[in-house]
Parts: C-alpha cells; sequence; structure tokens
C-alpha cells in the first residue's frame, strides 16, 4: 500500500466528523471491509485519507453491537432450505455447480425428527415467521420458494438468489440431522472466501447471527463447529453467493431436546425471533 503524506490533525478530525454525520445514509458498509452491491455514496473527495471507521455499528442509528446493519428498507433473502416435494423420483438429484469446480445434487429431502416432522416444514414454518417480522420492521423480503409443496430450487439458483434480488443479505434456514447425543444451533458461512461479500461481511453477519442465538438463549452445537460458527467450503449455496449469506442450522432434529423445540410453535417463534434479531 503506497504512503500517503499525513495531513494536519484539525483535517482529520473534520473527516471523521463528517462520516459521523452521514452515517445513517443508505449504502452503508455492514462492516469494515466494502460489501458488494451498489456503492456507498462518497463522503470525501476520491484519494484523500480517511480515518478507521468508529464501529461496524454505526451505519444504522437503531443498530446494536453484535449485529448486521442494514439500511432502511433493505431488502433481505430468506432461502427456507429443502422442499415439500423433495425425494425419490422428484429428479431433485441431478448435479449443478458447486461453486469450487465440482458439483453438488440440485437438492435434497432434508432431515426429520425421530417421529417424522421434516426439515423443509419446519424451515418454510421459521421463514415465514421470520418475514413477517422483517416486513414489520420495512425491510423487503424475498423467499427462494413460494410454497412447502414444490420441488427445489436447486442449490446453485439459492445461492445466486441474493444477487438476483439486490438483496443486502441472505439468510438460509435449516435444521441438522446430527448425531442424536449432539444438540445446538450452528452458522455456517463460506470459507475460504471466493468473493469480497464473503471475504468479510459474510463473516460479519455470521458473527451477528451467532450472537443473536446466543443472546435468544440458544445453545451453539456440541457436535460440530466451534462456538456455533462453522466455516465451510462445501456448502453450494453459500460458495456462489455474492452478497453476504449464511446458513443457520438452527438445532438438530434427531436431538430429542432439540426436536421438542422445533416441533412447538413457540420454540419456532423463539427461533424466528432470534434470526430477526441478527439485523440492527
Ligand atoms: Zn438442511
Amino acid at each position: 500500500m503506497p504512503t500517503l503524506p499525513r495531513p494536519p490533525r484539525p483535517f482529520l478530525v473534520a473527516v471523521l466528523v463528517a462520516l459521523l454525520c452521514s452515517c445513517a445514509g443508505p449504502g452503508s458498509a455492514p462492516a469494515a471491509a466494502p460489501a458488494p452491491g451498489p456503492p456507498s455514496t462518497p463522503t470525501v473527495a476520491p484519494g484523500t485519507p480517511v480515518p478507521p471507521e468508529p464501529s461496524p455499528a454505526v451505519p444504522t442509528a437503531s443498530a446494536r453491537p453484535g449485529t448486521f446493519p442494514l439500511p432502511p428498507g433493505a431488502t433481505v433473502v430468506i432461502d427456507p432450505g429443502h422442499n415439500g416435494r423433495n425425494g425419490p423420483g422428484s429428479g431433485i438429484d441431478h448435479p449443478v455447480p458447486d461453486g469450487r469446480g465440482g458439483t453438488k445434487p440440485c437438492n435434497t429431502t432434508g432431515a426429520s425428527t425421530a417421529d417424522g416432522y421434516p426439515e423443509h416444514a419446519f424451515t418454510w414454518a421459521v421463514s415465514g415467521l421470520l418475514a413477517d417480522r422483517l416486513r414489520a420492521r420495512g425491510y423487503r423480503v424475498v423467499l427462494t420458494r413460494d410454497s412447502d409443496d414444490g420441488v427445489g430450487p436447486c442449490v446453485d439458483v439459492r445461492g445466486a438468489a441474493g444477487a438476483r434480488a439486490g438483496a443486502a443479505a441472505v439468510i438460509s434456514v435449516h435444521a441438522d440431522g446430527g448425531a442424536t447425543s449432539g444438540h445446538g444451533f450452528h452458522v455456517l458461512y463460506s470459507s475460504p472466501p471466493l468473493n469480497p461479500a464473503q471475504r468479510g461481511p459474510a463473516r460479519t453477519l455470521a458473527d451477528a447471527a451467532v450472537a443473536s442465538m446466543r443472546g435468544a438463549g440458544f445453545t451453539p452445537a456440541t457436535y460440530i463447529g466451534r462456538g456455533g460458527l462453522d466455516a465451510r467450503d462445501d456448502i453450494a449455496g453459500l460458495n456462489l453467493a455474492t452478497v453476504p449469506s449464511v446458513l443457520v442450522e438452527c438445532a438438530n432434529l434427531r436431538n430429542p431436546a432439540d426436536a421438542a423445540l422445533v416441533r412447538s410453535p413457540q420454540g419456532r417463534q423463539r427461533l424466528a425471533d432470534a434470526l430477526a434479531a441478527v439485523f440492527a
């Protein structure tokens, strides 16, 4: 990085004040790293040295520490994992690009609780509750499927959904099918990153999701990941995403306590509320 002449201190103070006064404007990046999508409105002339941002939580007036700030009216894509008609004979297992040079099945049937409550029904229910919460706060919400009675869409289509919708963030809602002894949530993000959105903002979104879930009293997974975070290179939808995207495994359906949580309307509402609270 070239060394620039050090500006006089009063100049730096003036720039800092200018930045703080324009912090509520749309297009503010959610983290110190630049976000994709519409460029932020420049607040200083090109080439002017810019002091460090005071905090990633500054961009909106309502931002709270540990959240992912969104401009007012921003678009959020919610991806309810799987679908009701995915299954044998549905043709959903043909290969599609995985974003790292390989392929993955178009989609899968998903997991289920021991007594048959399916993951697709859970993700559909929680996604609807989450959409209600975000729309009530003025955000535009786009879902990757419009019912729980269809096939697909493929994971590569889901991965492209954020960019197609012009979204500021994508949350993919899932529940895991791990060993019965393990319980808790984990948040997946693409790693190593493949583009600027994955390089910083997606990790910020993942951290915010973990903080929000923990803050709502949910336990980080005891059987996978680390403290609720799970860096992954094998999730096509995350690999292919060019806007900040995470996949939240809300619980382990094979664990009896987690199964009881996801089966209860109150549990699903608590999960949706926790996911809504990810956004400032
Ligand atoms: Zn799933």
